[in-house]
């Protein structure tokens, strides 16, 4: 059966990441999305290595095979007109905060504002939550951006890579509020061989398939590798639970569907 979409994947133009001679070009994406049969995949702009006008070029040139997200910097002052250029210059469908990438932290006083102006723009915002060096690793935890959850109702949030082995918490604010959405990304594929897997099942199965997706975190995975996992996870799930989650989550969060 085909995977529809492919929900976390990052590349760039000249295929370069981060310098660590990882080859993450579009050529390489779109071989591997063939092999494994993804029709799509949602390229997330990383800060310092993407612009949102780089995705939005990539999108642009593969209009059938791209969603993009963008960056939203806080430390810049003038993030409202960054927000309004995402989506109406560079047409990107969501935002993507990176904390430890961006060198921001989540309690900045910006990000509420940020959140705000995305749901009134109609852009899901998803938070990097797996916690990882140089922290706070305190601050990377799901219940840290439950209050921008809370003041924003009408904006709807993704939790990245689920919280990491903070998952229980991102799996309780989803079952707390409707605007919550879970991306099992690189944890599905960390966690593999640990008792975590058993908890992403009953997860994907209770927080609702319609609220949940994964990805590959292209190139960190395969996407081969992920389709093996995945199918491991949703072995037990029926054709429409399969089909939520393989893809139709994230076309209904980008309005692609
Ligand atoms: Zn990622």
């Amino acid at each position: 059966m085909n995977y529809k979409v492919d929900a976390h994947i990052h590349i760039t133009e000249n295929g370069d990441y981060h310098g660590l001679g990882i080859d993450c070009s579009v050529e390489k994406l779109l071989r591997q999305m063939d092999e494994s049969g993804y029709d799509k995949g949602v390229l997330i702009a990383v800060p310092n290595m993407n612009t949102n006008a780089e995705i939005s070029r990539i999108c642009k040139k593969y209009p059938d095979k791209f969603i993009g997200f963008g960056n939203v910097d806080p430390n810049n002052k003038n993030f409202e007109d960054e927000i309004e250029r995402l989506k109406f210059e560079h047409n990107l469908n969501g935002i993507k905060l990176h904390g430890r990438m961006g060198k921001f932290s989540y309690l900045h006083e910006n990000i509420l504002p940020i959140c705000k102006k995305a749901g009134k723009l109609d852009l899901p915002v998803e938070f990097c939550l797996w916690p990882a060096f140089p922290g706070p690793l305190s601050e990377m935890s799901p219940y840290t951006i439950e209050k921008y959850i809370m003041k924003c109702p009408e904006t709807n949030f993704i939790i990245g890579h689920v919280g990491g082995f903070k998952m229980w918490e991102a799996f309780m604010l989803c079952k707390a509020y409707p605007n919550v959405y879970l991306d099992f990304t690189y944890t599905i594929n960390y966690f593999e061989n640990t008792s975590y897997f058993q908890d992403i099942i009953f997860m994907l199965k209770k927080a609702n398939p319609k609220r949940c997706m994964i990805g590959s975190d292209f190139p960190e995975n395969n996407l081969s590798d992920i389709k093996r996992i995945s199918e491991k996870a949703l072995k037990d799930f029926s054709i429409a639970e399969r089909a939520e989650i393989q893809g139709n989550t994230i076309l209904n969060l980008t309005n692609n569907n």
